[in-house]
C-alpha cells in the first residue's frame, strides 16, 4: 500500500505597518525591550482599543490577491488564554467572521496549475514576545527565568488558513515560496522567518493513496526556514505512516521540530477552539469595508508571482521562470532581455553570478547588465565575475569596464599565449597530466614574450581557461 501525505498550512504573516493594531505605539523592530507600550497593548484597566485602518486595508489587499472573497462585515472576537505574553487575557482576533474567506493560491507545476485553497485569512493581534532562560528546551516548563518583551504585544499580524490541499513536503514549500513573494510584492510585510515576521505551522496526516478520507492530523511547529519545513514535514509523514503501518492509530498532537537533529518533539494535546471561550469583542465595531473600497484595493493589485511565472515559463521553462519570480529577479531578468540579451543566459547570469555576488538587484541598470551577459563568452572568467559584482555600482557602465586595458589585452595576448603553449607540448601535457606548477612556467613565458608589459592575473586566466580546455 502506497500513502499520501495531506498537508494544510497557518501561516502568520507580521503587517509592516508603522503602529501597532489598536494602538498607537510604533510597531517594528531594534527598539529597547518594553519601551514601545501604553496602556492598551498592556491591557491596563479602563484603556480602549482603536483599529489601525491601514492594517485592515491591506489585510482585504492580501486577501484579493488570494482570490478570496471580502465579506461585508467582519468581527473581532476575544480568544481567551492565560500565558505572560498576553497581558489582557485575551487576544483580539477574528474567529467566525474573519475579513477574508474562500479563496486560492495558483501554484504552477510541470503538471498545470495546481488549486491550493485558501480556507480564511484574518487579523489579528501578535503576543508578546518570551524568552526562556535555563532548562533543556528553551520552552517555560524547566526555565530558570521567563523574560517577557511587550513591545511585539499587539502588532497586526494576518492568519492565513490553507485547505488541506498540498500533497508533499516539496510542494508545501513551493507554495510558501510564492505566498511569501506574493505578500512581499504588495508591500505590507517583509515576510521574514529568521526575524518572525513569517510564521508557519504545517497540519500533516496521511492516507491511503487515492482514498478521500481524512485521518487524524497532528500540527507541527517550530520551522524557522522553509528547508526545515520541508524536512519537518516529510519527517512527520514518515512517522505517520510508520504508526499506522505498525497498527497503531495517530493521537492528535502538536510536534516541536528540531532542525538540528532532525527530530520530532510532542508538545501538548491541541486545544479544541471551544477551550478558548471566543466571544465578540464589545469594545470594537464590526468592520464594514465598503464596496467601493474593495473595488478600488481590487483595481490597485499587481500582476502577481504565479501570472509571471505562467507568462515568461515559455522562454525558460518552470523551474527557472519560478526561481526568477520566487527571488524577487524577474523584472531585472525581463529588462535585460528587453535590452537584447539572450533569455535563458541572462536567467542563468541573474539567478547565479548576480545573486551569488550579492548585488543589490534595484540598482542594477538592465542595458548595462546585459551588456556583460553578451560580453560574458570573450572576457576571462575572472574579468567576467569582477564586472558582475560592480554592475550594482553607481555610474558603472559595461562599456568603460569592457574598454579597460585589462580585458581589451585579451584579443593581443591570446595568439602569444597559443604560441607558448603550441611551443611547449611536454609541458602542457604534464600540466594536464596534474603537474599545475607549471602555470608559473608558462605564465613566465609570455611575460618574457611581452616584456612584463601583460597582467600576469589576465594572463594566468587565459592559461588556465586554455589549458583546462
Ligand atoms: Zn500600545
Amino acid at each position: 500500500m502506497t500513502w499520501e501525505p495531506v498537508i494544510g498550512l497557518e501561516i502568520h504573516v507580521q503587517l509592516k505597518t508603522r503602529t501597532k493594531m489598536f494602538c498607537r505605539c510604533p510597531a517594528g523592530f531594534g527598539a529597547g525591550e518594553n519601551t514601545q507600550t501604553c496602556p492598551v497593548c498592556l491591557g491596563l484597566p479602563g484603556a480602549l482599543p482603536v483599529m489601525n485602518r491601514r492594517a485592515i486595508e491591506w489585510t482585504v489587499l492580501l486577501g484579493l490577491a488570494l482570490g478570496c472573497e471580502i465579506p461585508g462585515q467582519a468581527v473581532f472576537s476575544r480568544k481567551n488564554y492565560f500565558y505572560p505574553d498576553l497581558p489582557k487575557g485575551y487576544q483580539i482576533s477574528q474567529y467566525d467572521m474573519p475579513s477574508c474567506i474562500n479563496g486560492s493560491l495558483l501554484l504552477p507545476t510541470a503538471e498545470g496549475d495546481r488549486v491550493i485553497g485558501i480556507v480564511r485569512a484574518h487579523l489579528e493581534e501578535d503576543a508578546a514576545k518570551t524568552v526562556h532562560i535555563g532548562g533543556h528546551s528553551g520552552r517555560i516548563g524547566g526555565a530558570d527565568i521567563s523574560l517577557v518583551d511587550y513591545n511585539r504585544g499587539g502588532t497586526p499580524l494576518v492568519e492565513i488558513v490553507t485547505a488541506p490541499d498540498i500533497r508533499s513536503a516539496d510542494e508545501a514549500k513551493r507554495f510558501l515560496q510564492l505566498l511569501r513573494q506574493t505578500v512581499v510584492e504588495l508591500g505590507i510585510s517583509d515576510a521574514e522567518m529568521e526575524k518572525g515576521t513569517l510564521r508557519v505551522d504545517a497540519n500533516v496526516s496521511v492516507r491511503p493513496s487515492g482514498s478521500v478520507e481524512l485521518r487524524t492530523r497532528t500540527e507541527i511547529k517550530n520551522m524557522n526556514s522553509f528547508n526545515f519545513i520541508a524536512r519537518g514535514v516529510d519527517a512527520e509523514v514518515e512517522r505517520q505512516i510508520g504508526v499506522w503501518e505498525s497498527g497503531g492509530e495517530v493521537r492528535q498532537e502538536t510536534y516541536d521540530f528540531d532542525a538540528a537533529h532532525g527530530k520530532l518533539t510532542a508538545r501538548r494535546a491541541k486545544e479544541e477552539a471551544d477551550d478558548y471561550r471566543y466571544f465578540p469583542e464589545p469594545d470594537l465595531v464590526p468592520v464594514e469595508p465598503s464596496r467601493e473600497l474593495v473595488e478600488r484595493l481590487r483595481s490597485e493589485l499587481p500582476e502577481l508571482p504565479a501570472t509571471r511565472i505562467r507568462r515568461i515559463e515559455t522562454a525558460l521553462g518552470l523551474d527557472r521562470a519560478t526561481v526568477l519570480v520566487t527571488g524577487g529577479l524577474d523584472r531585472l531578468w525581463e529588462g535585460t532581455v528587453t535590452a537584447g540579451a539572450d533569455p535563458v543566459a541572462s536567467a542563468n547570469v541573474i539567478a547565479n553570478a548576480v545573486v551569488g555576488a550579492g548585488v543589490e538587484i534595484g540598482a542594477v541598470e538592465p542595458a548595462e547588465l546585459a551588456r556583460l551577459v553578451e560580453a560574458r563568452e570573450r572576457i576571462p572568467r575572472a574579468a567576467f565575475d569582477d564586472a558582475i559584482a560592480k554592475v550594482g555600482d553607481s555610474g558603472f557602465t559595461a562599456d568603460s569596464y569592457l574598454a579597460q586595458e585589462t580585458v581589451s589585452n585579451i584579443a593581443e595576448l591570446e595568439p602569444i599565449v597559443d604560441a607558448i603553449l603550441g611551443a611547449n607540448p611536454g609541458q602542457v601535457q604534464a600540466y594536464r597530466g596534474g603537474k599545475e606548477g607549471l602555470l608559473g612556467f608558462f605564465v613566465g613565458e609570455v611575460m618574457k614574450e611581452t616584456q612584463g608589459k601583460a597582467n600576469a592575473r589576465v594572463v594566468s586566466e587565459l592559461l588556465r581557461s586554455k589549458l583546462s580546455g
